[in-house]
């Protein structure tokens, strides 16, 4: 029986729950005078308190009650929680481990990090990885985006958070979840300074992905502090269900803030997370702010959570009744500071986000950094703050805060100030041409959620925007309080659609997975090897083969097994599959023979290594953002889209292509080892993933010493200068955030470049220069003198010479040359590509002529 992770959840808790020595730290809980009791809710919990009849949850409690005379008997700031507990947890033998990225690419299934955890999952938590070290705590930055609208709203939500992880992975003979317990309960009390009174314990069970085991929940005056999960069994088809996991996984997951939040026992969380942020955008906004108001406001403003209320409206009247002002005063007393705390959280995000290489933009993950950029600057406009609150002075406020636990973040603050200005300056743009599109859509009617969440997610228009401007026209316009969830839930749908679509497979029986030679040089190119199987009688599997399967974006070997054509190859489940170009009876264990071609693997390997080399070179001219979006190399020609935040300019276009060519004439060795995943990514950090995630417990990895560094599974050069020329065609933005670059190398840039001396050569003969300097010059006299036979002819209803010789010779009198690529700014002048230059000016030529001779 297989059963949902929901089901399991639910099934286990109560299976745990009947044997709780089993399954839960009894032995430590019992030592220091806990309790066992079941709550109305049905939850087991544990308590010293022997009047307590509720498990601590907030919902079975009445609220949370952390304002009134703390619990907590220590205040630190956010700083000081990670140093007490990194300190207090490397005392106990825990390794101290620095955070991971925020944008996941090692991990397929995420564009973010959501958890502590997700810094090691799958392939640390699957077992295939080696884990870093067996017992580590960790400060991990996440993002989540569901609550976005819950942000300066509840006072406790927040889009990004560090959770604080206690981590194990050990095998059964080293799992002491006694030990782990303690050592959790040791913070809580030495650390936070918590008596055991002012703490609860729950026995829950948790599950993912499969595996499942018991979790200890514990919470503080209503508030959940963190959760220690025990990830000890997977689901099986055995007649139990289930086995007992052979690597096994404590994660141990703590809000950070939260931490911060509960010491210092007042304010909101943004208060105790950021509070010289929040008291310089205060001051500079120059707000009322209605201390006492908002005193009584906080404890009750998590009864505002969008996620929880059946209908926000009643829960806000709610609130008003138990603050005693009426539900507008309270709306309009807590915007100012629902814009100044969302503002500062978002801002935030968008440091951490935009560091580790994310870029707002259009689709994935960019979609919902450009969502939060959004919001906050519609707060900035909606309260007139144009021209004293910058998000990207925010997020440096935030950086230099920061410094003690994340110097990193101030590092890149010059990359991250530029991209948060151009966004912004995209975003006015996109508002001016919003005003347009807005008029025309209330023209035809009311405004609507639909029509809301088509004009932002296609358009880009927020909601506020469209408000403001209905407001104008005297129109009315709801936003629905969950809008930007509403739009994330829309995307969420739109890319799991996109990701089912699968090919069908061959089914191969079990034929093992082959061996790959093409690893070692891709001048390895005469091989041989014993025939496993042939499917169809056209589709060939080898024992071993030099053959390389289209995948990375390159396209597959072609050559000869037995000298019969091989047309087509591809991987599928580590099986590499030759089709030939007709039938064969080959029998399992013939030995053949395979022969590639040479001159395609050299253009292919000069393509593929080209990539990396413009990779690192744009890199280097654009700034450390700059990420690989996108690759495919051909025998024609190579293109390599990579994320950058604004267009390419033909300047910078330019100068990445002589870094190219100067890391080709340095003739540096392009090295390729297999490595340890987690070793490799010790050594050369995330940047492995230009191409995305790869599973296994090893990696290859391309690198050009100091310059570039890849996991990759291509064919590669063995030095840089094997890839002779390289020669950037074009550069295009293909969307919002990414730009293309097409590209040739070897022979391929030898051929365009002489196609480029000979289409200069031809039109330095058509047009009689003797210099490429004077073909723009030249070629415009040509087209004025076409343009005024036109005019004149209009004119005077006939055509008519008269002074023709004159214009002709004035135009061509005084030719100025002109310096830099002469067939590129030719093509401006005339307005035309320049491939079709030379049609352009025949066509005129002969139209002039024609006109003539009509004369
Ligand atoms: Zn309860
Ligand atoms: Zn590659």
């Amino acid at each position: 029986m297989v059963r949902s992770d929901k089901e399991t959840k639910r099934w286990f808790k109560a299976e745990a729950s009947k044997e709780p020595e089993k399954y839960y730290a009894t032995a430590v809980l019992k030592k220091h005078g806990f309790m066992r009791k079941r709550c109305s809710c049905g939850t087991w919990f544990w308590t010293v308190n022997k009047g307590q009849e509720h498990c601590g949850d907030a919902s079975c409690s009445g609220g949370f009650t952390l304002f009134e005379n703390n619990p907590s008997k220590k205040r630190m700031d956010y700083i000081t929680v990670w140093r007490e507990f990194s300190k207090m947890f490397s005392r106990k033998g825990y390794a101290v481990v620095r955070r991971y990225p925020v944008v996941a690419r090692w991990n397929p299934t995420m564009d973010f990090t959501i958890a502590s955890i997700a810094a090691f999952q799958p392939y640390v938590v699957s077992g295939e990885v080696e884990p870093p070290t067996k017992r580590l705590v960790i400060p991990q930055f996440c993002l989540r985006f569901g609550d976005v609208d819950n942000v300066g709203v509840t006072m406790s939500h927040m889009t990004g958070f560090v959770m604080i992880g206690q981590h194990a992975f050990v095998s059964q003979q080293e799992w002491d979840q006694e030990r782990f317990f303690q050592d959790i309960l040791d913070w809580l009390t030495d650390g936070l300074g918590l008596p055991y009174g002012e703490i609860s314990f729950h026995e829950d069970a948790w599950a993912g992905g499969g595996n499942f085991g018991p979790c200890m929940e514990y919470f503080s005056r209503g508030v959940e502090l963190g959760n220690q999960v025990y990830m000890l069994f997977e689901q099986d088809d055995s007649s139990r269900g289930y086995r007992e996991l052979k690597l096994k996984v404590l994660d141990m997951g703590m809000g950070h803030e939260r931490n911060a939040w509960f010491s210092q026992g007042k304010g909101t969380i943004y208060d105790a997370t950021f509070p010289t942020v929040i008291k310089k955008l205060k001051e500079i906004t120059d707000i009322s702010y209605d201390e006492d108001l908002m005193h009584r406001y906080i404890p009750y403003a998590a009864f505002l959570n969008l996620d929880e209320v059946e209908d926000i409206d009643e829960a806000w009247s709610r609130v008003a009744k138990k603050v005693g002002v009426s539900v507008e005063i309270l709306r309009t007393k807590i915007g100012p500071m629902t814009a100044i705390y969302s503002i500062a959280e978002h801002a935030r995000s968008l440091l951490f986000a935009l560091t580790d290489g994310g870029l707002p933009g259009n689709v994935g993950g960019g979609y919902n950094l450009r969502a939060i950029f959004r919001r906050a600057q519609s707060f900035i406009e909606e309260y007139g703050w144009e021209d004293k609150v910058r998000i990207s002075d925010v997020a440096r406020w935030h950086a230099e805060d920061l410094k003690p636990l994340f110097p990193e973040l101030l590092n890149d603050i010059g990359d991250v100030e530029k991209i948060l200005t151009v966004e912004l300056k995209k975003h006015q743009e996109n508002k001016k041409r919003a005003a347009a599109v807005i008029q025309n859509t209330l023209k035809r009617g009311k405004a609507d959620a639909e029509t809301l969440i088509r004009l932002y997610d296609e358009q880009g228009i927020s909601p506020e925007l469209v408000k403001g401007e209905a407001k104008r026209l005297g129109i009315g316009v709801d936003i629905p309080d969950n809008f930007y969830a509403l739009v994330a839930e829309r995307h969420e749908k739109a890319e799991q659609k996109t990701q089912s679509r699968r090919e069908t497979k061959l089914s191969l029986g079990d034929v093992p997975k082959t061996n790959i030679l093409y690893y070692d040089s891709y001048d390895y190119v005469d091989f041989e090897s014993p025939v496993m199987k042939v499917i169809e009688g056209d589709k060939v599997i080898l024992e071993r083969t030099a053959f390389y399967p289209t995948s990375g974006g390159q396209e597959n070997d072609t050559g000869t097994l037995d000298k019969i054509l091989v047309t087509d190859v591809f991987k599928q489940d580590g099986v590499i599959v030759h089709v030939l170009k007709e039938k064969v009876h080959w029998k399992q264990g013939k030995m053949v023979q395979g022969k590639i071609d040479i001159g395609r693997r050299e253009q292919l390997a000069q393509h593929h290594t080209t990539a990396h080399i413009i990779n690192g070179a744009a890199r280097k001219v654009l700034g450390n953002h700059v990420w690989q979006a996108g690759a495919a190399k051909t025998l024609e020609k190579g293109r390599l889209d990579i994320t950058h935040y604004d267009a390419v300019t033909e300047e910078e276009i330019r100068k990445i292509e002589e870094e190219a060519n100067r890391i080709v004439h340095l003739n540096l060795p392009v090295k390729k080892n297999v490595e340890q995943k987690n070793l490799a990514e010790a050594e050369h950090g995330f940047r492995l993933y230009q191409g995305g995630a790869v599973p296994g417990k090893d990696i290859r990895v391309v690198e050009i010493p100091g310059f570039d560094v890849e996991a990759c599974g291509g064919t590669h050069l063995n030095t840089t200068g094997e890839a002779g020329l390289i020669r950037i065609l074009r550069s295009t933005k293909v969307q919002d955030g990414v730009i293309r670059i097409e590209y040739v190398a070897g022979d391929a840039a030898q051929r365009v470049v002489r196609e480029k001396r000979k289409e200069l050569d031809d039109l330095m003969s058509f047009l009689g220069v003797k210099e490429e300097s004077f073909i723009p010059a030249k070629a415009e006299s040509v087209f004025e003198l076409w343009k005024w036979l036109r005019k004149s002819t209009k004119k005077n209803g006939a055509l008519t010479l008269d002074g023709f010789e004159e214009v002709k010779k004035k135009l061509e009198s005084h030719l100025v040359p002109f310096d830099g690529e002469p067939l590129a700014e030719t093509g401006r002048r005339l307005q035309t590509q320049p491939q079709h230059i030379l049609n352009t000016l025949k066509k005129f030529a002969k139209e002039i002529e024609g006109m003539k001779g009509k004369s």
